[in-house]
């Protein structure tokens, strides 16, 4: 009897793997600019119409892809950053997955064109619905280019479910927006349709980054914390106990650089604060952590937006002090000043 369980052809697992790593727009957008950032890129521009359904296109200028690499890239478990699992103790780079292109180019009209520094020419590779469609010499600038037209049109149930073109676009931005705050060193721009609507100059001042993405006038009032031990470094700003939200939205973290979502560092932030701040209320803050990266695991899920740290109770403490700090030395304390 023929056996009933074959292995899936590679395009339907990639279509699959689609399903968790983009789940709508703005995680293209992540995914593209994450390997741009792990190419070492100094500027990234990106372009987007309508709700990135239309048009995503990111272009960097990075290392750049080789001839050889080019036709690897779109593989699915095909990356140039780790070789075996050991790898990720000691992980440099955003991505280490290999689903991003395969993943993306299985749902989408999907163009990468590339140039090292070490090639005159450069190449480009078009694939529909994960489909090769064509590999071509053409002359472009060093680094790659990466574009995804007609998002999601062979998955019609994705689709159906995005949302109207200010509410993905504004994911969009506010993912570009946590990238350009991960990293002020880097240019970015984000233009939409044709206005650029977000633009950091990559002079690599936070403070300057934070008014590119929240506003200036709230980045100036902004404290700035600093605190660092054998383990951990902290650096970032926070808000005065008198500049408060109703919501969570203001609070950026980074672990070395990559941009995670974290309830822990949220809690030991607004311990830190101790009754400064009324209930229900959030400060605003831009923490940057540094810590070996043995100290933590982001193998957690695919996005890799959630971490485990191995010292929690430790990191936590941590915080708190720094957050104390900060707030003692920035002086006149508005709520000490109400009681005088
Ligand atoms: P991962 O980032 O997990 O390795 P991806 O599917 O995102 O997987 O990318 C596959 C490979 O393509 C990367 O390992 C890298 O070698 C190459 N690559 C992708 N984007 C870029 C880029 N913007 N610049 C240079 N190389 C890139
Ligand atoms: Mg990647």
């Amino acid at each position: 009897m023929t056996p009933l369980i074959h292995i899936l052809d590679a395009n339907s697992a990639n279509q699959i793997a689609a399903g968790e790593v983009v789940e709508r727009p703005a995680s293209v957008v992540k995914e593209l600019v994450e390997n741009s950032l792990d190419a070492g890129a100094k500027h990234i521009d990106i372009t987007i119409e309508g709700n990135g359904v239309p048009l995503i296109r990111v272009r960097d200028d990075g290392s750049g892809i080789g001839r050889a690499d080019l036709p690897l890239a779109v593989i699915r478990h095909a990356t140039s950053k780790i070789t075996q699992i050991e790898d990720l103790d000691h992980l440099q780079t955003l991505g280490f997955r290999g689903e991003a292109l395969p993943s993306i180019a299985s749902v989408s009209h999907f163009e990468i064109s590339s140039r090292p520094e070490y090639e005159e020419a450069g190449l480009s590779f078009t694939l529909k619905g994960g489909e090769e469609e064509g590999l071509t010499e053409i002359g472009c600038p060093v680094g790659t280019s990466v574009t995804v037209r007609d998002l999601f049109f062979n998955t019609p149930a994705r689709l159906k479910f995005l949302k109207s073109t200010a509410t993905e676009f504004g994911l969009i931005s506010d993912t570009v927006g946590r990238i350009a705050l991960a990293h002020p060193e880097i240019a970015i721009s984000l233009t939409h349709p044709q206005q650029v609507v977000l633009q950091t100059t990559g002079r690599g001042d936070l403070r300057e980054a934070i008014g590119a993405v929240i506003g200036y006038d709230l980045a100036r009032q902004l404290i700035p914390i600093q605190m660092s031990d054998e383990k951990w470094r902290l650096e970032g700003f926070i808000s005065p106990p008198n500049l408060v939200r109703s919501s969570k939205q203001a609070q950026f973290f980074m672990v070395n650089g990559r941009i995670i979502r974290s309830p822990l560092l949220s809690r030991a932030l607004a311990e830190g604060y101790h009754t400064l701040i009324p209930a229900k209320h959030h400060p605003i803050a831009v923490l940057h952590v540094s810590l070996p990266p043995s100290e933590y695991d982001v193998n957690v899920h695919p996005t890799k937006m959630d971490v485990r740290f191995k010292d929690e109770a430790g990191l936590s403490q941590f915080i708190r002090e720094a957050v104390n700090a900060a707030l003692l030395r920035s002086k006149p304390l508005p709520a000490f000043q109400s009681q005088s």
